[in-house]
């Protein structure tokens, strides 16, 4: 398939080109400067022929044309062709060369598309880009590795390539994150992705000005990023790439006050990618308590959650050490389903394990496709890798420690902690003085509870507690969220519901625990709870509203227990 030199627009630093081998050929297309400096651990004399296909000839799509010409005359002496879209471009590519010193017309051959036969070139397709390009501006369709292959360099439309694209196929197009008459503006081609996923055709993004802002306005289709080559010249280039991400990620994690911890997750593994080489990198959470295994962060695939004694990343998690193989398809631990999904072919594995204080596993770094034919190798790589596995388990410890800061033990739910972080997130739209959303909450709290504890004993006690909490908690609907609020006394916040809404919730929930009967320690036992509810009134605090449903509670307990009171 294609690899990548860059896939950025003019204005970045890794011009958008692509290469692919066809046995002993090279076929690039388009070829700027940002790609001839990445040439340099290329085998050249190894291949014996190189073609270069041209989309057209806007300076990032041809630059580096007269420096190839020029290291293939002097030192490597590979035979090289250039393919022109059409005799127009030719012309004008000619021309270019000739204004290029040192830059003979024998040293290379140019010749147009429909002088070409290779069994890898199926068609030229016109497109429409800027005006001054009118006419002079394509897109290709190819067959690579037996796959159909539709290439849209810079275009303004897919409408041309529409009859090239079969079910199954790969397309990668061009994407902009600004609307503009001369590229693809990502939200107008969302539909059309979602259209091409219906079909299975795999799409990849290419010749993007503003990566990030597509990649987020694009999640969550199965549109890829194309693929990256991943080497670099030398070891001081590498250090180069691991300061600026680790700069990046300083800066978002400290600087810019964010509190999204995947962020890290998403930068190291980024990281580890470019540490061990590989194609691609994911760090998965074992989520015991489910039997899960689940992606914090992975590039090149959406998040995947899968059970915890499938693939090898189970595998690894369970024998507690390092695992590679390069050759995954003999491993009868190797999950092929994610593969057949996605028409990826996995050819090595390394998964990395990483260990709580505890010293109890809680999930690990994966690398796939390492860019090496040898594969991972099993001394050097983990190695390389194990300060970026630590950093990714001491986050995902941290974050576990919040996760469990805000629940509580016995009952499982959320404590005050947990219901303050949610006002400050999901509930804080329906807080401050100009909000005009509605919400509503009541407050509960099980009637003559003492004596429970004092008849049965404190574990029936507890028994009970938790009891009514999974009762409250099975009444939640979307917007709603049940806190424990202290001892046995319970919140629920309701978004978008009015105070009629929760006075029947709340009524619901009373004659349900009423009816029940809880097993609590070898006791058969029957509990009631009183209710206080009230409108949230966004121009108070929370503490105030919360005041108002206890003294509605504190009306229900007064009135003879087992009911609801408002307002
Ligand atoms: P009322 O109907 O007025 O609410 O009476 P009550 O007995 O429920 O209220 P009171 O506040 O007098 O007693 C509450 C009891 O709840 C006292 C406390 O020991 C018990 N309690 C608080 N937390 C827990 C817990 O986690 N487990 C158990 N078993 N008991 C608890
Ligand atoms: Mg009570
Ligand atoms: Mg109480």
């Amino acid at each position: 398939m294609l690899t990548f030199f860059g896939r950025g627009s003019a204005f970045t630093d890794h011009h958008n080109s692509a290469y692919f081998e066809d046995g002993k050929d090279l076929v690039i297309i388009d070829f700027s400067m940002t790609s001839f400096q990445l040439l340099n651990d290329f085998d050249l004399a190894s291949y014996d022929h190189i073609y270069i296909l041209i989309t057209h000839t806007h300076g990032d799509h041809v630059s580096g044309l007269g420096m190839i010409i020029d290291l293939l005359e002097f030192s490597v002496q590979t035979p090289i062709t250039i393919i022109a879209p059409s005799d127009r471009v030719k012309d004008d590519i000619r021309y270019l060369l000739r204004e290029v010193e040192g830059c003979e017309d024998s040293w290379y051959e140019l010749i147009c598309c429909c002088e070409l036969d290779k069994p890898w070139f199926n068609a030229v397709i016109p497109t429409s880009h800027t005006e001054e390009l009118a006419g002079k501006c394509f897109g290709f369709h190819l067959t690579i590795d037996g796959k159909s292959v539709v290439y849209t360099g810079d275009t303004n439309t897919l409408a041309p390539y529409e009859e090239y694209l079969t079910d199954g196929c790969y397309l990668y197009t061009e994407v902009s994150a600004y609307n503009s008459p001369v590229h693809l503006y990502y939200v107008n081609i969302l539909e059309d992705i979602k259209r091409y996923e219906a079909r299975g055709i795999h799409v990849f993004l290419m010749h993007m000005d503003d990566e990030a802002k597509i990649l987020k306005g694009l999640e969550g289709t199965y549109a890829l990023p194309a693929p990256l080559r991943v080497d670099f010249k030398d070891d001081s280039e590498m250090l180069g790439r691991i300061y600026e991400i680790a700069d990046s990620l300083y800066r978002d994690m400290c600087m810019d006050g964010s509190t999204d911890h995947n962020m890290l997750f998403s930068y190291v593994t980024q990281l580890g990618k470019i540490i061990a080489g590989a194609d691609r990198a994911s760090f998965w959470k074992w989520d015991r308590r489910k039997r899960e295994l689940w992606t914090m962060s992975a590039t090149g695939v959406d998040k995947i959650v899968i059970p915890d004694d499938s693939g090898l990343v189970g595998k690894a998690l369970k024998d507690r050490k390092p695992l590679i193989t390069n050759d995954p398809y003999s491993d009868p631990a190797f999950n092929r389903e994610v593969d057949i999904k996605t028409g990826y072919k996995t050819k090595s594995i390394l998964v990395l394990p990483v260990a709580d204080i505890n010293g109890r596993t809680i999930g690990a770094l994966q690398l796939i496709n390492k860019n090496d034919e040898k594969g991972f190798d099993p001394k050097t790589d983990p190695h390389k890798l194990s300060l970026a596995a630590l950093v990714c388990g001491i986050a995902l410890e941290s974050e576990t420690f919040l996760e469990d800061s805000h629940h509580d033990k016995l009952t499982g739910l959320k404590n005050r902690m947990g219901f303050y972080h949610d006002f400050q997130t999901v509930f804080k739209p329906y807080t401050g003085k100009d909000s005009d959303k509605v919400m509503s909450v009541f407050i509960c709290d099980i009637d003559k509870f003492k004596r429970v504890n004092d008849t049965y004993g404190h574990n029936a006690g507890d028994d009970v507690l938790a009891f009514t909490a999974g009762l409250l908690e099975s009444c939640c609907g979307a917007n709603e969220n049940i806190y424990r609020w202290g001892g046995e006394e319970f919140v629920m916040v309701m978004a978008e519901s009015d105070l009629k809404s929760c006075v029947a919730k709340a009524e619901e929930i009373r004659v349900k625990l009423m009816g029940s009967d809880i097993e609590a320690d070898g006791n058969t036992i029957k509990c009631t709870l009183s209710f206080g509810c009230t409108l949230y009134d966004p121009a108070k605090s929370i503490e105030e509203n919360i005041s108002t449903a206890d003294g509605w509670l504190y009306k229900a307990k007064e009135t003879g227990r087992n009911r609801v009171c408002f307002e």
